[in-house]
């Protein structure tokens, strides 16, 4: 690593990535390679000798972009969003370039203190309760995702729970329950198979698009109360802010205060529209997170930060510690001894942990507080605008209320005036919406994905990428209408 050379290199992958910018829209959003297709112009060996870095950026140009699913076109309107950004970029440079492993605070004073500031300063962005705070006895960590912070707060459940159980009652495992909706991210369920909650005692409870997919009061407490009298033991509730299919949220006052009733531990997965919450024409969305015992984000979809980056706060960081914390000699420090300092390995499953607040820090400051905002109220503006759209239009049908700047639509099954024998409206529906993906799909302009709710296909149009413009959804659209029209002829007058 010398620096003068490394100087040289860096500015040719810097030129490299903002042509690669100025491109983007010039390559298909979805990669179009076949399986294998990398294995088949690679050599079989890693090179003996060490290559120039321009013959290495000729074949990133020739062989890697053609297989890469372009996340920062604006047309990328696919799952949720990973929005990146300069300031973002920057900051993971600045992060890679010092390559600390920061797992307690002697290993790198910078990369905990930055860390507890930047997760303070986003709890007084989105108004969290005090008591998630450094300042009462909660706090904020930085994870890689949402899966680990699933993970993190269910095994700091189930200790606490087992202890207060009583010291032998690791047998009482096999009774611990968890609750969810059908609209819980799938993340969770693997979250309790790692922490061994039997997939049995995952209550993934049904959802009804006439209340819009939101969690039931009353079905939570009939669960519960079902379980008690079958003798287990109600462990922990995932609620979500902005759920993955629809981005519907439960109401998380009710459903906290049932939760806390019976001593089970409430997570509020917000990890796509929390970021919205920075607006205060969104923060009534989270209204009843003080009854949550723990609160998560992804700044790595909609907060111009790149992958990996989830904020989680828990009310106890004594529950997070007392399940996660080791003390091997070779970390003794005086620092961890004096119990003055947050050592993040005890918050967390992995002991190395990268300097992810850096780039946070980065965009809160390369962007301010209104920068940011900006951007959420740019996305939503032109969801409305969209959803408007879609629905002035007889062939289409917006199938849940936009709570932020996710629309789902399908074909409208009322459309249809000629259904085949043997189909229904909504089963012609499906296939006409599920091959109106595809075509629009097979454009390479446009990238979109689908989720089936209640049995009804609907395509999710994702706004959320930072180079998204009003012209970009304006062609979505026009292509939407288009490609639906040649479908339709047969089927609608
Ligand atoms: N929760 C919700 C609501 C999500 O939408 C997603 C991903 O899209 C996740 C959790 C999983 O996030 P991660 O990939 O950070 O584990």
């Amino acid at each position: 690593l010398e620096p003068e050379e490394f100087r040289r290199q860096a500015h040719l992958v810097v030129d490299f990535l903002a042509d690669y910018y100025s491109n983007i829209e010039k390559y298909p959003v979805c990669s179009q390679v076949e399986p294998g297709y990398l294995t088949k112009s690679m050599p079989k060996s890693a090179p003996l000798k060490p290559e120039p870095i321009e013959t290495i950026l000729q074949d990133v140009q020739k062989h890697i972009i053609p297989g890469i699913t372009h996340w920062q076109s604006p047309g990328f309107f696919g799952y949720f969003q990973t929005n990146g950004s300069t300031g973002n970029f920057l900051g993971e440079m600045l992060l890679t370039g010092f390559n600390t492993a920061g797992f307690n605070w002697l290993a790198s004073p910078a990369a905990t203190e930055l860390e507890m500031i930047v997760t303070e300063w986003i709890l007084e962005l989105l108004q969290l309760p005090k008591s998630f705070s450094f300042s009462s006895n909660g706090g904020g960590v930085i994870h890689g995702s949402t899966c680990e912070s699933f993970v993190c707060t269910l095994i700091a459940a189930r200790e606490k729970k087992l202890k207060q159980l009583g010291a032998d009652q690791r047998g009482d495992l096999c009774k611990l329950v968890v609750y969810c909706s059908d609209q819980t991210h799938f993340s969770l369920q693997k979250a309790c198979q790692v922490v061994g909650i039997s997939p049995d005692n995952v209550r993934s409870i049904q959802t009804k698009k006439s209340v819009n997919f939101q969690l039931s009061p009353d079905a939570l407490l009939t669960a519960i109360e079902s379980d008690v009298r079958a003798g287990l033991i109600p462990l922990y509730l995932c609620l979500t802010l902005g759920t993955t299919p629809t981005t519907a949220v439960d109401p998380l006052l009710t459903l906290s205060e049932i939760a806390q009733r019976y001593h089970i531990w409430t997570h509020v997965d917000a990890a796509y529209a929390g970021s919205a919450c920075i607006c205060p024409e969104f923060r009534h969305f989270l209204d009843g997170v003080e009854g949550a015992t723990s609160f998560s984000f992804n700044p790595h979809k909609w907060f111009l930060t790149t992958l990996d980056c989830c904020c989680l706060w828990v009310k106890d960081q004594t529950d997070l510690t007392n399940a996660l914390s080791n003390d091997p000699e070779l970390l003794k420090n005086k620092a961890s001894d004096s119990k003055q300092v947050v050592d993040y390995k005890n918050w967390q499953i992995a002991l190395s942990r990268r300097f992810r607040a850096m780039k946070l820090w980065m965009v809160l400051r390369s962007y301010g507080v209104t920068g940011l905002q900006q951007v959420i109220r740019k996305h939503v503006k032109l969801a409305q605008h969209l959803e408007a759209q879609l629905s002035a239009d007889g062939n289409f049908e917006v199938v849940v209320p936009r709570n932020f700047a996710t629309v789902c639509f399908r074909v409208s099954p009322l459309a249809l005036t000629s259904v085949p024998n043997g189909s229904t409206n909504d089963d012609l529906a499906n296939h006409l919406t599920r091959t109106l993906l595809e075509s629009l799909n097979k454009t390479g302009l446009v990238y979109m994905t689908h989720a089936v709710i209640e049995g009804i296909y609907v395509i999710r149009v994702a706004i959320g990428a930072t180079l998204t413009d009003e012209k970009h959804v304006n062609m979505l659209w026009d292509m939407v209408q288009e490609h639906a029209s040649g479908l339709l002829a047969k089927y609608a007058d």
